[in-house]
């Protein structure tokens, strides 16, 4: 029997008294988290499983805690730019003295716990869907401004205008032929010798290039 995490505390630390929870499966997107710390600050704490006297092992937000790694310590220099102008960086305020820590939420639990903890705040993550039409009125109100937002104009744009599903493909083009993955030759030529090629297929069995290209080979045949 495993028992739940029991929450101890909330306090901001520096992240050398933080390790990285070993074997974390998930590859997340660090240049985005940070993109989005730097513009919305760190809006939710790390969870880190307290052991003895071990180091706190974050069980969630390692790559929060990467991120902020990537930040560094001190002033990085950026100010956060946005439509109407510059505001202060979200993790360092630009001052020089911000030191390298991040807010954490302290949790005692097991080793299976812990585990499983790590695993489904991946998973869950991931098993999430999205309400399309809801997404596209939230993103509506950010007035092209979707700094710190994780989305790009370009999402926006196929969220608004989605490329068409196979079935409203067909609809519109009706059903796909065989040949529609047959090879396509593709040739250039000169102006002398596509007259030359019409020329030698006058008679062919219709006027498209694939009926006067196919009378060509069978005249080449006929002549081998
Ligand atoms: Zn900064």
């Amino acid at each position: 029997m495993t028992e739940p995490a029991r929450y101890l505390r909330t306090v901001t630390l520096p992240l050398d008294q933080l390790r990285h929870f070993p074997g974390n499966a998930k590859r997340g997107d660090v240049p985005t988290i940070l993109d989005s710390l730097r513009r919305n600050g760190q809006y939710r704490s790390l969870i880190a499983r307290q052991v003895d006297e071990e180091p706190l092992t974050v069980l969630a937000g390692n790559h929060t805690m990467m991120a902020l790694e990537l930040h560094g310590p001190g002033d990085c220099g950026e100010p956060v730019k946005t439509p109407t102008g510059e505001q202060p960086c979200g993790i360092c305020r630009n001052s020089p003295a911000w030191e390298l820590s991040g807010r954490v939420e302290v949790v005692e639990c097991d080793d299976a716990t812990a585990r499983r903890i790590n695993l489904v705040d991946n998973r869950s993550a991931e098993k999430g869907t999205y309400d399309r039409d809801a997404l596209a009125e939230l993103l509506s109100y950010m007035d092209d401004d979707l700094g710190g937002t994780g989305y790009t104009d370009a999402d926006v744009q196929l969220l608004i205008a989605p490329p068409p599903s196979l079935e409203e493909l067909a609809d519109t083009y009706g059903d796909p032929a065989a040949d529609d993955f047959w090879p396509v030759l593709k040739i250039r030529i000169s102006p002398e010798e596509r007259d030359e090629f019409y020329g030698l297929t006058v008679d062919a069995s219709g006027k498209e290039d694939t009926d006067r290209f196919r009378h060509l080979m069978t005249l080449a045949r006929s002549a081998a």
